[in-house]
């Protein structure tokens, strides 16, 4: 016997919504971005689940491309971060695998490298200002290592707000791109999932989908993806307080009438978060229950006076199909990408 605890993945749900963003823009290529373990997902088993849909795949560094490769996936990879030292140069060119490159010195180890080369995706900075050279620096960086760029070539770059349908910024990020291309005419990668959606001049020969296909938010009221993620715990105790009593560490909810309080067996080890507030929603037997009391390592409490019929032993959706996690993220302020990434190891996810 074993704790119930897990994380069911629904992997067809995740290839539809996959195939309904990448239709979005038949012309382009699209790649699947599985970085941090597929969002938490389970970067193998996803990548298996787009075999022949995603043109590629996308990590953040050598190590996460490393892992797909020992699983046997073969598929096109590009490393988002970059690479951080010429030894992992040789490794993509020798793995299919494409490397962003944003700084000077990438460009001296790969002068270094005998071919074969892997393929470049030059990052610009056009506004997020995190990585990447700027626009007045690309003539130069082009100039000086015109013997490497070819027809593999992609200028890359990503966008602040896609997220925000109107946003100035970024229309302002996608003007500057396409001035600064009209000469270059490279092959462009810009759009993430949010940029897809929401923003045409966004789509290039290469999108992004990440947070889309994981049945995530991407700002946009037209978009509205199928759940992949269902975070369940079973009840392990029931007990009815009365008004005036309080509930977990530190006693911060008082009951305000008799409580039924179940106590369901997840907690903040699991990657639900501490800072979870009192309210926040979950789902059970058909109801909307709140939160009360700190969340603790291995356990949390919420309210269940108004469910009529509750065993031990019964599922909470954390979140899921019936409780969107999107919503549980913004009550607790943080987002959905975050409580993905940060479900631990500690929780199984199963794959149906
Ligand atoms: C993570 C990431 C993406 C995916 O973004 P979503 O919002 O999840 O679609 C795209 N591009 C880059 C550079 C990223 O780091």
């Amino acid at each position: 016997m074993s704790r119930k605890t897990a994380a069911t993945i629904d992997l067809s749900a995740l290839a539809h919504n996959f195939v309904d963003v990448a239709k979005r823009n038949p012309s382009s290529r699209h790649l699947a971005v599985i970085k941090a373990d597929a969002y938490g997902h389970g970067a193998v088993q996803v990548a298996q689940a787009l075999h022949g849909k995603a043109d590629g795949l996308a990590v953040a560094f050598v190590d996460e491309a490393q892992q797909l490769r020992d699983a046997g996936i073969d598929t096109f990879i590009v490393l988002l971060e970059g690479v951080f030292s010429k030894e992992e140069l040789a490794w993509a060119a020798q793995h299919n695998t494409a490397v962003v490159f944003h700084t000077e010195e990438q460009f001296e180890w790969l002068m270094a490298l005998p071919k074969p080369h892997p393929a470049i995706w030059l990052k610009v900075d056009t506004g997020m200002h995190r990585l990447g050279f700027l626009p007045n620096e690309i003539p130069s960086v082009i100039e000086r290592f015109q013997s490497l760029f070819d027809d593999n070539t992609v200028l890359f770059s990503h966008m602040a707000c896609a997220d925000e349908m109107h946003s100035p910024h970024a229309a302002n990020q996608l003007q500057l791109l396409q001035k600064m291309n009209a000469d270059l005419t490279l092959p462009v990668s810009v759009a993430n999932s949010a940029g897809i959606i929401s923003w045409p001049d966004a789509q290039g020969a290469w999108n992004r989908i990440g947070i889309a296909m994981y049945g995530g938010d991407c700002g946009n009221p037209d978009f509205t993806p199928l759940s992949v993620m269902s975070l369940r715990a079973p009840v392990i105790g029931l007990r009815t307080i009365p008004s005036g009593d309080s509930v977990g560490y530190g006693a911060n909810w008082t009951a305000q009438r008799p409580t039924r309080i179940a106590t369901v067996a997840i907690g903040y080890a699991d990657g639900y978060p501490r800072h979870a507030p009192n309210g926040t929603p979950a789902w059970l037997n058909d109801h909307r229950i709140e939160l009360v009391g700190r969340v603790s390592m291995d356990m949390v409490t919420f309210d269940v006076t108004d469910v009529e019929s509750i065993s031990i032993g019964d599922q909470v959706e954390l979140w899921g199909k019936h409780q969107s996690i999107t919503e549980v993220a913004e009550t607790i302020g943080t987002i959905d990408y975050e409580l993905m990434t940060r479900l631990s190891v500690r929780v199984p996810r199963l794959y149906r």
